[in-house]
């Protein structure tokens, strides 16, 4: 509050040289400003451009209170979208000694990912500070038997250039990261009628011996069914040269939250084509390291192994 005061402390020194009645009206479009964090300083400037120079705005805007408001789901596998000021540096942090910088989109939107794993996390702007209290989640175990030796352990020098090839496509899919966010409604399934198989994060045994988690949530469907895209967003990756995934579809729904689908029988979108909610962008198959036909979902942000079906339960926006 004592931020916003000195808003309108400046904005009263900017309109003193101006007569009595004016000063008063500019007076509450400066309050205004101070209530809305998520104006840009062009629509500011459209707004006030009578009122203020772009110096006296930008003074303005410089000087406004740190706002960080979060909302989503604070989960392990979950997702948060912070509001605070344009552009701002968002530092995002599991401890205080264990933090990263990143910068807020133009509206003042950060999106803050959390590992399957992440045992606690705070986001800070300035003095401006939101902790989430990450409740530990319980993951399945999930084991399966008699696969192939060289789909587990066990590789070939031609298979491993096939693996290497695979994992240089997927490091480029992952970079990518598209500033529109095209998942403010939460997202919808890929595969309408399916019958879940694994959950996200089971701890995965293959052939008896202990693997990486499993990060996607299996649908199992019949091979042909369709897979939508679950929200909007951009095709970072779509290849059917993959060692393990047989075939892959990356979509960065964005600032580098891509959702990804693996084992598909077709793959219908390219690299870089923009898709809508509910756009088909392939079928369910079995290709790669699977036994049998079945969408394997997974999301990531940032490195983080999020969970994709937590999404589909994104709270409504006036349900904070
Ligand atoms: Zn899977």
């Amino acid at each position: 509050m004592r931020a916003l005061v000195a808003i309108l402390a400046l904005g009263l020194v900017a309109c003193s040289a101006q007569p009595e009645a004016e000063a008063q009206s500019t007076e509450s479009e400066v309050i205004r400003v101070g209530e809305f964090q998520v104006v840009t300083k062009d629509q500011l400037g459209n707004e006030l451009s009578d009122a203020y120079t772009d110096e006296e705005l930008s003074v303005m805007l410089d000087s406004r209170p740190e706002e960080l408001d979060c909302h989503g789901i604070a989960k392990q596998g979950g997702l948060v979208v912070c509001q605070t000021t344009p552009n701002a540096r968002v530092e995002v942090g599991r401890s205080e000694n264990d933090t990263y910088t990143q910068t807020a989109d133009k509206n003042g939107i950060i999106i803050v990912g959390f590992d399957r794993d992440e045992p606690a996390a705070f986001v800070r702007v300035g003095d401006a500070r939101v902790d989430f209290d990450i409740t530990p989640r319980e993951y399945d175990t999930s084991r399966i038997d008699g696969l192939p030796k060289n789909m587990v352990s066990e590789y070939t020098a031609e298979e491993l250039k096939k693996i290497r090839a695979a994992s240089a496509l997927k490091k480029v899919g992952f970079a990518s990261k598209v500033e529109d966010i095209g998942f403010e409604d939460g997202f919808i399934y890929p595969v309408t009628e399916h019958i879940k198989t694994t959950n996200f994060g089971a701890q995965r045994i293959l052939n008896g011996d202990p693997k990486r988690p499993h990060f996607g949530v299996d649908l199992a469907a019949p091979k042909g069914t369709p897979i939508l895209a679950p929200a909007d967003g951009i095709v970072s990756l779509a290849s059917e040269e993959m060692y393990f995934e047989g075939s892959l579809i990356m979509i960065d729904h964005g600032q580098g939250l891509i959702s990804y689908y693996l084992h598909n029988e077709d793959v219908m979108v390219a690299d870089g084509q923009r898709v809508v909610q509910g756009q088909q962008i392939g079928t369910v198959g079995s290709r790669g390291r699977s036994t049998g036909p079945h969408l394997c979902w997974r999301l990531k942000w940032r490195g983080r192994n999020l969970d994709p079906e937590l999404l589909t339960a994104w709270p409504a926006k006036d349900a904070q």
